[in-house]
């Protein structure tokens, strides 16, 4: 199908009828639906129907995920151009610390749990934004954003951790996805199917506009649903215990953030009763700590080895420099290139 005979479908509550007189029969089913229909399983045995991890819940997603992640990536450009970030280096290096565990701690969980291509596509950022407003979000792709503001709450790293674990729940999740699905297939119908699936990135990229809420305000997105909510919560515990950090600070942390319900939608709108998450939270902690134990050893493993290859390549640079310092004939050569030796 070609983009202009898509066009003027677009207005799909006169298609059906005129499609109807056109064939001089009355149909029983107006085509637009029944098409409508078609598309929807189509697209579900294409595309799908995906599990969430660790909680096995179904979810109905319609978009090839690689296509969402690019989107999280440009917009979180978008939304990083338009932000103060943080000059605080020592915010900034602690939120990307936590942020590499809890990324390395939902590799080895997932390769774990049979799961090791959820993260195929994935390229971690962590920038810490500077605002009063007590927020986080990972958009899909793993492209996360701390507010400062949010440092009022989460005052130590293991608070911090249940948060941006919650976050980056989300996005493994892939609740993005999902969601931008139940909104085309909710309000845009089969038109919109069609759109997505035929690689048509502007209309796509408006449905992600829509989906999450960013544009309006920038880096302020559409609180999810309490569905997925829930998932995060759960999800973000598991992978932040076994990244290290403590899950007994969860349930406190989300009772702090309910003293300050006006400027945290993300957190909240979405959680009428803070007192039953935070119960919730409570009884998962014995289910985190086998999670930790089960998969701690080798997140711990694989951290030691990475420390060691980083220590591996500063000797190496230091060496370099140091050798350079002692030849001040090649370091006085006329070079632009400092690879040049
Ligand atoms: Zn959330």
């Amino acid at each position: 199908m070609t983009g202009a005979e898509e066009t003027p479908s677009r207005n799909d509550a006169g298609a059906p009828s005129a499609r109807g007189a056109g064939n001089g029969r009355k149909p029983r089913v107006p085509p637009a639906k029944a098409l409508f229909v078609q598309g929807v399983l189509l697209a579900w045995l294409a595309v799908g129907c995906a599990t969430s991890p660790f909680t096995g819940r179904r979810s109905f997603q319609l978009l090839p995920e690689a296509q969402v992640q690019e989107l999280g990536a440009s917009e979180y450009q978008n939304i990083l151009e338009q932000s103060e970030l943080t000059d605080n280096e020592r915010l900034a290096a602690q939120v990307r610390r936590i942020g590499e565990r809890i990324a390395l701690a939902a590799e080895v969980a997932l390769e774990g749990e049979g799961d090791p291509g959820r993260l195929e596509g994935y390229e971690w950022e962590f920038n810490v934004v500077e605002s009063d407003e007590v927020n986080a979000f990972c958009l899909p792709g793993g492209k996360v954003v701390v507010y400062t503001g949010l440092l009022t709450v989460a005052r130590d790293e293991d608070s911090l951790a249940v948060v941006m674990g919650h976050e980056i729940a989300h996005a493994i999740a892939e609740h993005g996805n999902e969601r931008m699905s139940q909104v085309m297939a909710a309000q845009l119908g089969g038109v919109a199917l069609d759109v997505a699936l035929q690689d048509r990135p502007t209309e796509v990229r408006q449905l992600f506009a829509t989906a999450f809420g960013v544009g309006a305000t920038v880096g302020v997105l559409l609180p999810f649903s309490r569905t997925h909510e829930r998932e995060a919560d759960e999800i973000g515990l598991f992978l932040s215990t076994i990244a290290g950090y403590d899950p007994r600070a969860a349930a406190p942390l989300w009772e702090r953030m309910a003293k300050v319900a006006a400027s945290a939608p993300e957190f909240l709108s979405t959680h009428p009763d803070p007192l039953e998450r935070a119960e919730r939270l409570r009884e998962l902690v014995p289910e985190a700590l086998e999670y930790r134990e089960k998969y701690g050893p080798e997140l711990e493993r694989r951290v030691r080895a990475a420390d060691a290859q980083e220590k591996k390549q500063e000797r190496k640079r230091e060496k370099r420099d140091a050798s350079l310092r002692w030849w001040p004939f090649v370091a006085a050569a006329p070079t632009s290139d400092p690879s040049v030796q």
